[in-house]
């Protein structure tokens, strides 16, 4: 007789990631893919060529728990090389399996039951589902179309006793905007007199488009002290399966974080922290890496420019939303849906990133892929 009859789910609205039913769905009406965040194209050949003979030369086991010393360290130098900041290879720099991971140790590090932790709508899906899970309650502040600034008078409002963290993400996935130095000011501000925590989600940090410059946590003193740095070699080195990320914290709080952190994972894949170790030492690639999106940017903007969509340029990340409100007035899931089956392009509906799933009409589309695909991807969708 089986006793087990149901599970009692912690999560029990969540379903199966909007990323993998696009993707899913694109891959079985073979359409193109422009719906969940990875590239199309390959990274460098020198990379695998590295990861081979890291491999060849037995380096299979496993890591050590915050990551190999020479891809802390390299990742240490690129810090104070981009930023000009400095974080100690050895207890403030620690390499996860993703920025997913990263992220939800670094919430499972501050958040006890009864917290509250402010996050900014929309927003990345992962971030609620490790919040609830440390029983901590999500108080949503909610960015209003076209531009999605933040009104920090309304953070200062939603700031309470129980506030313990403040979820931040720039650039931002999915609408492309990015912080500037004025809302790190007006955030530091709010909270330098207060034990409230920063988990800063910078995955797209070198993904910064029209001269503008990425402005992370640990530029600014006072949240610096207090940010868990999230980042990801995915989106850097465009390679997204290999789910390689990081965090970047003060002493005190790295130590939290690897607490958690060596019950989650342990350790991360070795072969590949050795590769991206040598690689970082070549800055040309992330430094080439806001110009190179740029023009892919570019290049579906200007093949959706006779189109009927609607859009403001993104400033970063690999995401352009656009509105269709002059075409349909139909929920945006069964639209992206829709376009999958019938024109066979593939997007993603905003409104999955809202907890009240607000359908304001847009859609994202991921413009890291060749050039080919953005082109046809245009055409198609010039003709709705
Ligand atoms: N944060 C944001 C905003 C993302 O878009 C993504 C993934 N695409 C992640 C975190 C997760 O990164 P990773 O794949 O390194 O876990
Ligand atoms: N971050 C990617 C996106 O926004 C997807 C990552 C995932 O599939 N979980 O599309």
């Amino acid at each position: 007789m089986n006793k087990i009859k149901d599970i009692s789910s912690k999560l029990p609205y969540a379903g199966t990631t909007i990323f993998t039913v696009m993707s899913k769905l694109a891959t079985d009406e073979e359409a193109l893919n422009l719906s969940q965040g990875f590239p199309s194209f390959d990274c460098s050949p020198l990379l695998t060529e590295r990861v081979n003979h890291y491999m060849k030369k037995g380096f299979n086991q496993y890591a050590p728990m915050s990551g190999i010393p020479p891809l802390r360290e390299s990742l240490a130098e690129k810090t104070e090389k981009v930023y000009g900041i400095s974080y100690d290879p050895e207890t403030e720099v620690t390499i996860t399996s993703g920025a997913t991971e990263a992220i939800f140790c670094a919430v499972t590090a501050v958040v006890h039951p009864g917290d509250e932790v402010i996050i900014f709508e929309p927003a990345y899906d992962s971030y609620v589902p490790a919040i609830d899970l440390n029983g901590g309650t999500p108080v949503y502040i909610t960015l209003a179309a076209p531009d999605f600034k933040i009104n920090w008078e309304e953070v200062k409002t939603a700031i309470s006793s129980k506030t313990k963290a403040i979820i931040v993400n720039t650039p931002h996935n999915p609408v492309g905007n990015i912080f500037t130095r004025e809302d790190l000011d007006a955030l530091a501000a709010l909270i330098r007199d207060k034990e409230i925590f920063v988990i800063s989600d910078e995955v797209y940090e070198h993904i910064v488009f029209d001269g503008e410059i990425h402005h992370s946590m640990m530029t600014h003193p006072v949240l610096r002290e207090r940010s868990f740095v999230c980042g990801s070699f995915g989106k850097t080195y465009h390679t997204t399966g290999w789910k390689i990320g990081y965090c970047l914290a003060p002493k005190v709080l790295s130590e939290e974080f690897r607490r958690i952190h060596q019950y989650i994972t342990f350790s991360t894949v070795t072969p590949m922290q050795y590769a991206l170790a040598d690689f970082l030492k070549i800055p040309s690639h992330y430094e080439e890496l806001s110009r190179f999106y740029q023009d892919k940017r570019d290049k579906f903007n200007q093949a959706i420019q006779a189109s009927r969509f609607k859009f403001t340029p993104s400033k970063g990340s690999f995401f352009q939303i656009v509105s269709y409100k002059e075409i349909t007035d139909e929920y945006d899931y069964d639209l992206a849906v829709r376009l999958t089956k019938e024109i066979k392009v593939a997007s993603i509906p905003v409104s999955v990133f809202y907890n009240d799933k607000i359908d304001d009409k847009l859609l994202r589309f991921c413009f890291a892929k060749d050039d080919e695909i953005l082109e046809r991807a245009g055409e198609i969708l010039c003709r709705l």
